[in-house]
């Protein structure tokens, strides 16, 4: 088993899909290890996704990560960074697989329902930019 981060953005979040998402990803075999409610500020969207700094979409992208609620989490599966990768889809919903979270609740390639950490790595850096308390939670 292992680790990876999962955020549901604020295009779901505001238009009432957290549920359902959650739902999805544990019909899909993710087990929830950690979760909460966060509002994002400029500087911690922008450091969250400083990867993407200098893209024509990093600006649009860090106003929308503030501009809602967002739902950010810890799941627990076999091989759970591809397994999750997986069973979101491609970036943009357009491109994403039938029965994907981003097919079936995506608006568009930016607003596009939830994030999922991209390596063993980046996911133990984005677990602990949420989870400053993962340790004691024994993530
Ligand atoms: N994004 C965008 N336009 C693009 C590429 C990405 O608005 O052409 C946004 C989108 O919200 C995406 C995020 O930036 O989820 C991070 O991009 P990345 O390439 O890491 O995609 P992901 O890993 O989320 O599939
Ligand atoms: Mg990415």
């Amino acid at each position: 088993m292992s680790l990876t981060l999962a955020i549901i953005k604020p295009d779901a979040v505001g238009s009432g899909k957290a549920g359902k998402i959650l739902a999805h990803l544990e019909g899909a075999g993710f087990t929830v290890r950690a979760m909460r409610l966060a509002r994002l500020n400029k500087a911690q969207a922008g450091a969250f996704y400083a990867v993407h700094e200098g893209r024509p979409f990093y600006d649009e992208l860090v106003d929308f990560m503030m501009s809602g609620p967002v739902i950010p989490m810890v799941l627990e599966a076999d091989d759970a960074v591809a397994s999750l990768r997986e069973t979101i889809g491609a970036t943009d919903p357009a491109e994403a697989a039938d029965g994907t979270v981003r097919k079936l609740y995506a608006e568009s390639k930016g607003r596009n329902a939830i994030h999922a950490s991209d390596s063993d790595e980046n996911a133990a850096i984005e677990i602990g930019f949420f989870f400053s308390n993962h340790e004691r939670l024994g993530l």
